[in-house]
């Protein structure tokens, strides 16, 4: 090809070229009309610093679609939608719910991503919201024209299917959702957590669905496939604890608390020398409500630190009287770990020690191995503190905490209290007697005191006795008393037993 043929060519193709430019704005100049429209009218709303020059829209098509979807994603979503992912979110499903009331067949499932807050801290928001938007797409493809699809908060998705499943469909529905996403190249292994409510049993307004449904998912996340449905009886059982924690405080004040005392026996001498501080609360709206109920409550509430002090100033004050009337027995007091995390606490029962002029030989403290591994660092610092000042420690429930035995070791403990659900059995079984006779030569090796709790049979003692236990507690020997009966069994009982 001769130069002057290139030339031409060059020339036909940049003539081509600019015709085509022509004919395409001809045929979309009422789309750039309104382009032009539209960014003008946003850029006013929104106040964009460099508005676009309208007068080059013409040239500048790419920029104005650029501008144009910047624009978009500073446009708050329209009411009753969520902004990430499109779909309704609560008010926009409660309203549509409403006008659909009521709704007397078909079924809720509230679906929960299990530890979310992981795959932010893990991998960053952005990839945490590219999960949530590829869910919404997966969950979209699931439902039919006569379902509702809603995001509800941060990582909770709601359907309503107007054709109810069984459980069993549930599980398969599940497990399709639940396939592993790949977002960038990572790959995330869904765990999905679902609560479900079927409305032919339960017609209630769209609020009381949503509660109970919250309830169902609760109970989800302690089965062991993550299903659940809402039963009956789980409004009453909410109720109730918001009331258990609500009627606290008061009944504190109220006195409607009191302590009993469950002795521990030395198997050596016979003697009853400690007793263990129990609470007890005859509410006066509830009736009795046991420790094991309210205390796991109050944990949760973040309220077990008044609980706490209440019973060390008890504990104390009745230690007062016991010394007066020269009853020589060492309390133990229950602590949970929240209490440890005060620092205040170790320097509070120091402090209140020598203002009653006790010697801290009258107290000691029990916490559960499982609540000593959560924090172990910060936990055993605030023991060390209390053990320089006198008061002895115990390891309550041990042998039910997973702790590693090769922290057992640098742990500020004196006494070891083997839980009650190793006796099960233990009288017939040998498997059952070795672990126990494990665990005593194993605490007894690191110079711990071993107490038994929960002993209730004589030959269950005996073998305990043999095995080479410190103390025993149980109902073999006494229940829980309140302190003027402890008092007159230590009279009669602080010489050998057996
Ligand atoms: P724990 O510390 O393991 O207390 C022993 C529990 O076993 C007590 O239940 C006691 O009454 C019961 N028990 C003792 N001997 C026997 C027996 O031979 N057979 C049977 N079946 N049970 C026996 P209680 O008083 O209901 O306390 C339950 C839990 O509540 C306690 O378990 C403790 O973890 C907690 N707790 C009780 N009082 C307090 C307290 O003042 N503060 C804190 N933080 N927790 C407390
Ligand atoms: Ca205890
Ligand atoms: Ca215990």
């Amino acid at each position: 090809m001769t130069a002057t043929e290139l030339i031409w060519l060059i020339v036909y193709l940049i003539a081509i070229g600019i015709a085509g430019i022509i004919y395409w704005y001809w045929h979309r100049r009422t789309e750039l009309k309104f382009l032009k429209r539209l960014v003008t009218q946003l850029s006013q709303q929104h106040k964009v610093r460099q508005p676009l020059n309208i007068a080059t829209i013409p040239y500048r098509f790419i920029p104005l679609y650029v501008q144009l979807q910047h624009l978009l994603k500073q446009l708050p979503p329209p009411k009753g939608r969520d902004k990430l992912t499109g779909l309704l979110n609560r008010v926009g499903l409660k309203a549509k719910l409403t006008c659909k009331m009521p709704l007397t067949h078909g079924m809720f499932v509230l679906i929960d991503i299990h530890r979310f807050r992981y795959v932010n801290d893990l991998f960053g928001f952005s990839l945490g919201d590219k999960l949530l938007q590829a869910l919404a797409e997966r969950l979209e493809r699931r439902i039919g024209d006569k379902d509702m699809l809603a995001r509800m908060n941060e990582d909770e998705f709601l359907i309503y299917f107007n054709t109810p499943m069984s459980e069993a469909e549930l599980m398969v529905f599940q497990q399709g959702l639940a396939q592993p996403i790949s977002i960038k190249g990572t790959v995330i292994n869904l765990q999905l957590q679902l609560g479900y409510l079927e409305l032919s049993l339960h017609h209630a307004d769209v609020s009381q669905m949503l509660r109970r449904l919250d309830l169902a998912l609760v109970r989800a996340k302690s089965a062991s496939n993550y299903i659940a449905a809402y039963q009956e009886g789980d409004d009453r059982s909410q109720h109730r604890q918001l009331t258990i924690v609500s009627c606290f405080p008061k009944a504190l004040e109220q006195n409607e608390l009191y302590l009993v005392f469950q002795p521990k026996y030395n198997l050596a001498t016979g003697n009853c020398t400690h007793a263990e501080a129990l609470i007890r609360w005859d509410s006066s709206v509830l009736g009795p409500v046991s420790p094991g109920e309210f205390i796991p409550l109050l944990e949760c509430a973040g309220m077990i630190s008044l609980l706490s002090q209440w019973v060390i100033d008890q504990v104390l004050l009745q230690q007062v009287r016991w010394q007066e009337s020269d009853i020589r027995l060492e309390l133990a007091i229950n602590l949970a770990i929240d209490d440890l995390s005060e620092k205040q606490l170790s320097e509070r029962i120091i402090t209140r020690l020598k203002q009653h002029g006790l010697s801290a030989q009258v107290l000691s403290i029990e916490i559960t191995e499982s609540q000593l591994m959560t924090d172990m660092v910060r936990t055993v610092a605030v023991l060390n503190r209390l053990k320089r000042a006198g008061v002895k420690v115990a390891i309550d429930d041990f042998g039910t905490g997973h702790s590693s035995l090769a922290y057992l070791k640098h742990l500020p403990v004196d006494e070891v209290k083997i839980d009650r659900a190793f006796l099960t059995g233990l009288e017939s079984d040998p498997r059952a007697q070795h672990i126990v006779r494990s665990a005593v030569d194993l605490a007894k090796g690191l110079d711990f005191s071993v107490t038994v709790e929960g002993v209730e049979q004589m030959p269950v003692f005996k073998l305990l006795q043999q095995m080479g236990v410190d103390k025993v507690q149980g109902d073999i020997y006494a229940k829980p008393m309140r302190a003027p009966e402890l008092e007159m069994h230590w009279r009669k009982l602080n010489r050998p037993l057996l």
